[in-house]
Formats: structure tokens, sequence, C-alpha cells
């Protein structure tokens, strides 16, 4: 079968970089574009009118969590001073012998949920992280989604002691079972649903694993000829722990182990001898991670609601770092979070001409692809795979426009997504997901996270409650106004 898409501004690859190609047509044959001009896109079994509408590379996601974020939801405004910047500490903590918030998750809800949300969105490859399963897969596969799939593992956990202080339990052992486990669902079904199910290794974060089980998934990771994703440099409790534990930054530490390299992704990296709030003097993480090749997958959003930045997305990449983006948490709309990226770094440097809309664009796209090792996808020219967005762009938010890509920036949503095309199949048409019911999906987060923020109680370190922890904006209206 082979259709063309005809009418609108398309985004092309050509000699290394996206071109603006105005009325425009791309056609695809099967997984594959054939055609991308304004000559003759030849004959055509379908035909998709695109005028007044962007027509771009599938966006690539390079980190996030397929959870409902019941979790993180909870703590927006809220939370411990303590653990500084971040949000995912008061949810994943608990004392012993007590489950924390985010294990209580019923995936089967989330990893749907999650999945649905990034395909509408726009994001035709993800690289979804810890919550996997069989039921994961073949969800993803009935969907059409394009995912990078990492069952996580560490050795030790985040404990609670009893005045509440952060420690960790340590299990060498289970370290290492997981990263086994994580070979054997490598093993099962890395290029499954016609190639677009592949499997990373993912040692969860920095402070959690023993350097001996970063130096094992190394090995393995090179065995099976894989990637690797985790989570380091995500708040200075972490930054400091490295430096107490192994004289060490957390970037430097992973160099030891030989985890960086090109095929890495590395989660946030924001604690670095970069940032101020570092404060270390004589830094070299920078010069490491660009000399390494690793990614850094930037996810702004999550950490702007914490107060936080990385210091800079325009440094990283200045320091000839490859950086693409996550949306880690929620909401999983990687439009908005090219947003995020681009003035976030605007307000850092105070210099609006850093962190373009062509650069954020690019993260999106193309050094998402360079992560992931792929010069088949996050662009449109021959050969690529014909993972598509077209976005409709006469809404009144997005406005009249010179150029789409800084209207889309600027002013563009996920919910601007009309169709989504990932290996010539339409996944997404007319803004839904095709196959699944998204109404009966939307009720079924509600009551599974209504459930979830109901056991606060349950973990929390002071036995609070969940208005206490996380008392809402406004106090509820109890009497009739008259
Ligand atoms: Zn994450």
């Amino acid at each position: 079968m082979r259709t063309v898409i005809h009418g609108g501004d398309v985004i092309a690859f050509h000699r290394g970089g996206h071109r603006l190609l105005r009325g425009g047509s791309v056609a695809y044959e099967g997984e594959r574009v054939v055609f991308v001009g304004r000559g003759d896109a030849g004959p055509a079994d379908h035909r998709i009118d695109a005028t007044g509408k962007l027509v771009m590379p599938g966006l690539v996601n390079l980190h996030c969590h397929a959870t409902t974020e019941a979790s993180g939801r909870l703590f927006a405004d809220a939370g411990r001073r303590d653990f500084f910047h971040t949000g995912f500490l008061n949810y994943q903590t608990a004392p012993p012998g007590i489950a924390p918030m985010n294990a209580r998750e019923n995936l089967d809800v989330g990893n749907r949920f999650a999945l649905v949300e990034l395909l509408r969105n726009g994001c035709t490859t993800i690289v979804e992280l810890g919550a996997v399963s069989d039921a994961t897969v073949a969800f993803a596969g009935a969907i059409g989604i394009r995912a990078y799939l990492t069952p996580g593992y560490r050795s030790a956990a985040y404990r609670l002691g009893p005045a509440g202080e952060l420690g960790y339990e340590w299990d060498d052992a289970a370290g290492v079972r997981g990263l086994e486990r994580a070979r054997a669902f490598i093993g099962e079904h890395h290029g499954a649903h016609g190639g677009r199910i592949r499997g990373m290794l993912y040692p969860l974060q920095v402070d959690t694993c023993r350097p001996e089980l970063f130096r094992a998934t190394r090995k393995v990771a090179d065995e099976l000829g894989v990637g690797v994703s985790t989570h380091v440099g995500q708040n200075l409790v972490e930054f400091h722990e490295m430096l107490r534990r192994h004289g060490k930054t957390p970037v430097e530490l992973l160099a030891d182990t030989g985890l960086l390299g090109p095929g890495t992704i590395l989660g946030h990296c924001l604690m670095t001898t970069a940032h101020r709030l570092a404060a270390l003097p004589g830094g070299r993480d920078l010069e490491i991670l660009a000399r390494s090749g690793v990614t850094v997958a930037h996810c702004p959003l999550v950490f702007a609601r914490r107060g936080n930045a990385l210091e800079s997305f325009h440094r990283y990449r200045a320091a000839g770092v490859n950086v693409g983006l996550g949306t880690d948490t929620y909401p999983r709309d990687l439009i908005s979070e090219m947003r995020w990226a681009s003035l976030v770094c605007k307000v850092i440097e105070r210099d609006f001409t850093v962190a373009t809309a062509a650069e954020v664009f690019d993260a999106a796209t193309l050094a998402g692809a360079r992560a992931l090792g792929r010069d088949d996808i996050g662009r449109l020219a021959p050969g690529a795979r014909a993972d598509i967005a077209i976005v409709d762009m006469q809404s009144l938010r997005i406005g009249p426009y010179r150029d789409p890509i800084k209207a889309l920036v600027n002013c563009g949503t996920g919910d601007d997504v009309e169709t989504v095309i990932v290996d010539g199949r339409t996944v997404v048409d007319g803004r839904r997901v095709l196959g699944v019911d998204e109404v009966a999906l939307r009720r079924e987060a509600q009551a599974e996270a209504e459930r979830l923020w109901a056991t606060v109680p349950e973990w929390h370190w002071e036995r609070l409650g969940t208005e206490q922890v996380s008392p809402q904006s406004y106090p509820p209206l109890d009497t009739d106004l008259r």
C-alpha cells in the first residue's frame, strides 16, 4: 500500500539537518518513506490532505515512566524540604518492611494509560523505564508504538530510618538477579512486533547500584548489542552521597565503571559540576560527558515543578553533549516539553538567543534518534521509517505563523496532533488512538489514582494523611452561599 500526504508544511531531512518544505508531499510505501518533495509523489492507494497542517517526523521520547503518575501528581507543590529539588524520593521511600507508594501501583492500568497518552501526543518512539512486563510488550505491540522497554534493577532500595532519615537497604544479589532477568526479557522480546519493540538495560539510579553492577551492565549490554539507561545527577542528596561514598561526582563514577558511551542515555544529569548548586570547584563533568558520546535525556518540566533546572541545555550542547528530550512523569506531551526546554534555558542563561525552537525540535527528533543509534527515525527522508505526526496548525492558540516550528514550540501542545503513523500504519486518527476506548481508560486511571492517594497513611513515615501531605489548593466550601 502506497500513501501520499500532500498539501502540508513538511519538515524534511536533507544533508544532515531538517529543512522546511512548504506545501510538499510525503509518500510512503509499507513501512518506509519513499518520497519527500514538491514534485510528483507518484501513485497513491490512499491520500491524506494535510493543507494547513504540519507534517513532521514522529517525536522520540528518551525518558518516560509508564504509570498513572498518581504518586508524582500527589506531590505537586508539596513534599519534604530535605529532599531538595526532588519529587520522587517523597513516594519511593518508606520505613523498613513497608511498600512505598510507587510500588503499590497497578501497572496494567498505568502502562496502558501512559502508552496511549504518549502515542496520542505524537511520540512514535519511546524509552520506557522500569514499568514493563510481558503485558506491556503485548499492549505496545497492539497500539503500534515503537518502544524501547527497560526492566529496571538495582543493588539497593531507598529506605527511611526511624527519624525519617534517608538511607539505603542493600541487597547486592537482587541487583545481579535483576540484571539477569533483564537479559532474559531482552532475549525474549527484542525485535518483537516487526522490530518496533526493543530492549535496553536499566540500572535504576547511580546511588542505588554498586559500581560492580554498572560494570556488569556494560558487559551484558556489549554482549547483547543494546543500549543502557540510568538516572544520574537528580539532586543534591545523590551528588553528595556519591562524593562521600566514592570521592567522585556521579558522572565521574559512571565514567570509571565504563558505563558511559554512545549507546548510553543518562536521565536528567542536572547535578553535575556545571550546576551552580553543586559548587564543586574544578569540575570536568561536561567534558567527560561530551568525550564519552553519551546522551543526556533532558526532562525540564518535572524539574521546573521542583524549582530546579539543567544548567543548561545550551551549555551542554555547546560542550558537545548530545541532549535529547523526555517527559519523565507527567504530562507526557513532548511538544510542551520542547517549550519548557527552550524557555527554562533562556531564563537560566538570561539570553533569548539560546535554546531556539530549531534546537529543541532537533533534540526531540534527531538527538533522540542518535541516542538510539538510528538514522531511520526522527527524520522524514526516503528510506526512513514512516513514523510521522500530522499537526493541526489552525487553532486560535497557535494563531498566525510564519515559521511552523517556532509556532509549534511556542504555542503547540500534544492536543494539536491529529494523525500519527508508525511504520506506515495509522495509529492515531482524528486525535484518537485507534483500538482504544480513551474515555474508559481515563476513568480507569482516575479510579486507580484515587485508590493510591488513599494509601498515604499506610506508607508515610509520619503516618500523615493524604490531605496533610498534599493539601488541596483551596479549602473545601462546606456551606451554601445565598
Ligand atoms: Zn525518570
